[in-house]
């Protein structure tokens, strides 16, 4: 992806987040998640031979994102950013959702603010980012608005921090695409 990486909110500044052994035992743990093993299995069948160094466990420095991905480097998890198992499984299935991406478009371009928007929203919708919250505010709300708020303020905020998309244009790329790409559920029938 020519350097251009995306990160994901999470964690906060004063969060002091996992030791790296902890951490490295919380992704082995991610593996066996039922969601993780089934988008392992569609990247295989996808033809995409990344596996074995797609993850890597990481003190990151100066940002508050659990995780990111990078085409070409794959997924990093920061551990210090990351303090329970769940926060582990969500952000690998996030990250993983936009390796998918990477995979089965040939030209994804992850400079192209629209490219990016999509895969945001899909990563943001498919990996449940928005469900504890939805848990949380059962009964205050109505969930399903709520879910779709959620995914769209979040996938706009991972966009903006492109540099190649300013706040305007990506605001615009996650308009553009939203139907199509929140109602594109690859490789799941429908949002697990
Ligand atoms: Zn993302």
């Amino acid at each position: 992806m020519d350097g251009t990486e995306e990160g994901e909110a999470g964690g906060g500044a004063s969060a002091v987040g996992m030791s790296h052994k902890e951490c490295v035992s919380c992704i082995n743990k991610s593996l066996a998640h039922p969601t993780v093993k089934f988008l392992r299995e569609k990247m295989a069948q996808a033809g995409c031979p990344v596996w074995v160094n797609l993850l890597s466990a990481m003190t990151c420095k100066g940002q508050t994102s659990i995780g990111s991905y990078a085409s070409g480097r794959g997924i990093t998890i920061c551990c210090n950013q990351a303090t329970v198992q769940d926060e582990i499984d969500q952000v690998i299935i996030h990250e993983l959702v936009h390796a998918y991406d990477d995979c089965r478009a040939k030209n994804m371009d992850w400079t192209n603010c629209s490219h990016h928007a999509c895969s945001e929203i899909r990563a943001n919708h498919l990996s449940g980012d928005c469900h504890y919250k939805r848990e949380l505010l059962r009964g205050f709300m109505k969930i399903r608005g709520h879910e779709q708020e959620c995914v769209r303020r979040r996938a706009l905020k991972s966009v903006q921090v492109n540099p190649h998309c300013s706040d305007a244009s990506a605001k615009d790329a996650i308009e553009a695409v939203w139907d199509i790409c929140y109602n594109d559920t690859s490789p799941f029938d429908r949002a697990p």
